[in-house]
C-alpha cells in the first residue's frame, strides 16, 4: 500500500461518515411528518422516473435551460464513472475500469465531451443566473452564494478530471490507455504537457487527482446544507410522486378518526413525509413561480416560496422535536402565519401550473390545501367573504343564496326528464351550480341539453336532489362541509345506479371523476367537449358550410387542459366551423394561464396586485378574435369580467363550445 492510499482512506472514511450523518438527520426529519402511502404502482413509478427524471422531460419543456440541465445532468451520471474510478484509486493505485473492453472505450470517449458541453452548459448557467439575469432565477444573497458554489465546484470537478487525464496521457507518452479514447484530454495534453518529463507528468496527475477526489468529498457533503440536496431527493421525489389516473385528486382526510388531534398543516410535521421530501427536493429553479398566475399578477404567492419555507421550517424545528427540547421560542412559532402567511395560503387559484412544470414533480397544491384546511377547521380563520358561501353551500347546496328547489328551473318546457321521474336514461347530465343558477351559464346549459336532443340521447337529471359537487369547498379547506356534499351525492348517484355523467363544468368533471372515488362513486365521467366531439365524429350532429370569416380563441381551463388533458378536443370542434379561425394565445394548452377563479377564488375577494382574470383576458384581446371560446362557468364568468374592465364587451364575446356548435348546426 502506499501513503497515497494510507493517507486516503482516514479521508475516504470521514467524508462518507459526515454524508451518513447528514443524510441521516435528513432522514429522520421526514419521519416526523405524518404517514402516507406511496407504494403500488411499480411499473408505473419506473416509468416516470426513466421520463422525468432521467429524460428530464419537465425541463425539457423550456429547450434551452431544459438541455443545459440535461448535459450537466448527463454529464454528471456518465462521470460517476470517473469518481468510481477516482475512488477505487484512493484503495489500489492505477486502477482503472479498461476490463469492461469497448465499453470502457465509449466511457472515456463519452466523459471526455461532455466534459466540454458541462463546461459551456456551467458557463451559460453562471451567464443567465447573473450576466442576463433570468427573473425566475434570481434569489436572495444565500440562493446566488449557493448557486456560486455549486456551479464553480462541477467546473472544478470537470477541470481536475480533464487534467488528471491529460497528465497520464503525457505520463504515457501520449500513447492511450488500453480500451481509452479520450481526443479532450489527449488535446489538452499535447497543449499544455508535450515538453514535460514524465515524473513531472505523474506528479501532476496526483495533484489533480488529490484536488478532484477532495472536491467530490466537499461537493457531495456541501448538498445537504443547499438546495442541491435535490442532487440526492430528486430521483426518490419522483418516484414517490403521485400517480395514477387520479394522480390529481385531493388527499382524503378521515375526519371520523377520533383520535385525530390535527386536521390539516398548521406546522412542518402536519404535512406528509413526502410534502416534506418535496420540499427538500426543491432545486429553486422558480419554474413554479414563473407560470404561477398569483405571483405573476403581484401577490405574495410564490409556490417555490412555499417549498422553501417547509425547508427552512423543518429544519429549523425538526433537531428540537427529535431532542424532545420543550421550550424554545423556536417551538412558539408555525409554519403559517410565522412563514408562510395566511394570503399567501388564500391567493392559490390551484391552476395546476405549478405542480405541472416542477421538474422534481413536487406536490405543491397538497400543501397549500393542508393548510387551508388547517386554517378553516383547526383556527375557523377565513376570508369574511367565504362566511356566506360556506353557509349557502350548507343549506342550500350552491354557493349561492338560490333556494334548491329551484335547481331545475332552467329546463321548464324543455322536457328534460329528472331520475326522480324516469331512471332509465342512458346517461346523466351534471348540470353543476352554475348551469342551474347563472343566468348566463343557464344559456350553456340549455344549449347542451338541446345538442342531446339533437342527438338522441337519452339523458337524465337530477333535478332539485343534485348538489354542489364539493369541489369548491374542499379547495377552500373545508373538508368536512365538501365530503358531506360529495357523500350525499355519492349515494343519491349510486341509488339511481348511475353509470355514465357528462357535465359542462370542468370542476364538476374533475370532482366527480378523479375524488367521488375516495367516496364509493365510480363513474365513467366525460366533459361536453368530449361528448360534443364524439357526436361530430359519429355525425350525430352536423355543422353547416356557410362560412363565418372570424376569428376565435380558445382559453384553456385549469382543470380540463392541466388537470385531465382535455386540450385537442375543444380545438377539434372549434376547427369544423366553418371559415372560424382558431387563433392560440401566447400561453396555451397546457401552459394555459389560469382565469383567477379555481381553488374557491371564484368567491374571494382580489385586492393585492393586478387582476389575473384582466391578465388573462388581455392576452385573449391581443389575438384580435372576436369569439373567446370557453368550455368552463367560471372561466366564462372571469372572461366577461375581464372583457368589461377592458372595455371590449361591445367588440369581443365569450362563448362556450355548446353555444358555437349550436349556432351553426345544420
Ligand atoms: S396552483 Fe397555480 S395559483 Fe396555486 S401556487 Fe400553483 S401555480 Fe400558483
Ligand atoms: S418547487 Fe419545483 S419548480 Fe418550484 S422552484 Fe422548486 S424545483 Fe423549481
Amino acid at each position: 500500500m502506499e501513503i497515497k492510499n494510507l493517507v486516503f482512506i482516514p479521508v475516504f472514511a470521514a467524508a462518507f461518515a459526515f454524508l451518513f450523518y447528514n443524510l441521516k438527520r435528513k432522514y429522520d426529519y421526514l419521519k416526523l411528518g405524518v404517514k402516507e402511502d406511496r407504494s403500488g404502482n411499480v411499473s408505473e413509478r419506473y416509468d416516470n422516473v426513466l421520463r422525468v427524471a432521467f429524460g428530464q422531460s419537465k425541463l425539457l419543456r423550456e429547450s434551452s435551460a431544459g438541455l443545459i440541465h440535461f448535459m450537466i445532468f448527463w454529464g454528471f451520471m456518465i462521470f460517476l464513472f470517473a469518481v468510481a474510478e477516482s475512488l477505487v484509486q484512493g484503495f489500489y493505485s492505477g486502477f482503472t475500469f479498461s476490463f469492461l473492453g469497448p465499453v470502457f472505450t465509449l466511457i472515456t470517449f463519452t466523459q471526455d465531451l461532455l466534459a466540454v458541453f458541462v463546461f459551456i452548459a456551467v458557463l451559460y448557467a453562471l451567464n443567465r443566473r447573473f450576466i442576463i439575469k433570468v427573473a425566475r432565477l434570481q434569489g436572495d444573497s444565500k440562493e446566488k452564494s449557493d448557486a456560486i458554489i455549486i456551479l464553480g465546484l462541477i467546473l472544478v470537478v470537470v477541470i481536475t478530471m480533464l487534467g488528471q487525464n491529460s497528465a497520464l496521457i503525457a505520463w504515457n507518452n501520449f500513447v492511450p490507455g488500453a480500451y481509452e479514447a479520450r481526443p479532450v484530454s489527449d488535446f489538452l495534453a499535447r497543449l499544455f504537457f508535450s515538453s514535460v518529463n514524465r515524473d513531472t507528468a505523474l506528479g501532476i496527475y496526483e495533484i489533480f487527482w488529490w484536488l478532484h477526489i477532495l472536491t467530490i468529498f466537499i461537493f457531495m457533503n456541501y448538498l445537504p446544507y443547499s438546495k442541491h440536496f435535490h442532487v440526492f431527493t430528486s430521483i426518490p421525489n419522483v418516484y414517490f410522486t403521485k400517480l395514477g389516473k387520479n394522480k390529481y385528486a385531493l388527499k382524503k382526510i378521515d375526519l371520523e378518526d377520533e383520535n385525530s388531534e390535527q386536521f390539516g398543516a398548521a406546522d412542518f410535521e402536519h404535512l406528509s413525509w413526502k410534502q416534506i421530501l418535496d420540499s427538500y427536493s426543491c432545486t429553486e429553479c422558480g419554474r413554479c413561480t414563473a407560470a404561477c398566475p398569483a405571483a405573476n399578477t403581484g401577490k405574495a404567492l410564490s409556490p417555490k416560496r412555499i417549498m422553501e419555507m417547509i425547508r427552512y421550517r423543518t429544519e429549523e424545528k425538526a433537531p428540537l422535536m427529535l431532542k424532545k427540547v420543550e421550550n424554545n421560542e423556536v417551538l412558539e412559532k408555525t409554519l403559517i402565519h410565522n412563514y408562510i402567511t395566511d394570503e399567501e395560503i388564500w391567493a392559490c387559484t390551484t391552476c395546476n401550473a405549478c405542480v405541472y412544470e416542477c421538474p422534481v414533480a413536487n406536490e405543491h397544491i397538497d400543501s397549500i390545501v393542508d393548510m387551508r384546511r388547517n386554517l378553516v377547521l383547526m383556527e375557523s380563520s377565513f376570508p369574511a367573504e367565504l362566511n356566506p358561501v360556506f353557509k349557502n353551500l350548507e343549506t342550500n347546496f350552491n354557493p349561492w343564496a338560490f333556494t334548491s328547489q329551484d335547481r331545475a328551473n332552467w329546463a321548464e318546457g324543455m322536457g328534460v326528464k329528472t331520475m326522480a321521474e324516469d331512471p332509465e336514461g342512458e346517461i346523466l347530465f351534471w348540470v353543476g351550480c352554475a348551469g342551474s343558477f347563472d343566468a348566463r351559464y343557464q344559456k350553456v346549459t340549455k344549449a347542451l341539453a338541446k345538442l342531446m336532443q339533437i342527438a338522441n340521447i337519452n339523458f337524465r337529471i337530477l333535478g332539485n336532489e343534485e348538489k354542489c359537487n364539493g369541489d369548491t369547498a374542499r379547495r377552500l379547506g373545508n373538508e368536512y362541509l365538501a365530503q358531506s356534499l360529495m357523500q350525499e351525492n355519492v349515494e343519491i348517484l349510486n341509488n339511481y345506479n348511475v353509470k355514465k355523467i357528462v357535465t359542462a363544468c370542468p370542476h364538476c368533471f374533475h370532482s366527480l371523476k378523479n375524488e367521488y372515488p375516495q367516496f364509493g362513486g365510480n363513474f365513467e365521467v366525460i366533459h361536453h367537449t368530449e361528448l360534443i366531439a364524439g357526436l361530430l365524429n359519429d355525425g350525430k350532429i352536423r355543422m353547416h358550410n356557410a362560412p363565418l370569416n372570424e376569428k376565435v380563441t380558445y382559453h384553456d381551463s385549469c382543470y380540463l387542459g392541466r388537470y385531465n388533458g382535455i386540450i385537442e378536443e375543444p380545438r377539434s370542434i372549434l376547427e369544423r366551423v366553418n371559415g372560424l379561425e382558431l387563433v392560440e394565445m401566447e400561453r396555451n394548452k397546457d401552459k394555459g394561464f389560469c382565469c383567477g377563479a379555481g381553488g374557491g377564488r371564484m368567491f374571494l375577494e382580489e385586492t393585492e396586485g393586478t387582476r389575473i382574470n384582466v391578465n388573462r383576458t388581455e392576452e385573449a384581446v391581443k389575438t384580435e378574435a372576436s369569439t373567446i371560446a370557453s368550455a368552463c362557468p367560471f372561466c366564462m364568468t372571469m372572461m366577461t369580467d375581464g372583457l368589461k374592465t377592458l372595455d371590449k364587451s361591445d367588440s369581443i364575446e365569450v362563448k362556450d363550445i355548446a353555444e358555437i356548435v349550436l349556432e351553426n348546426l345544420i
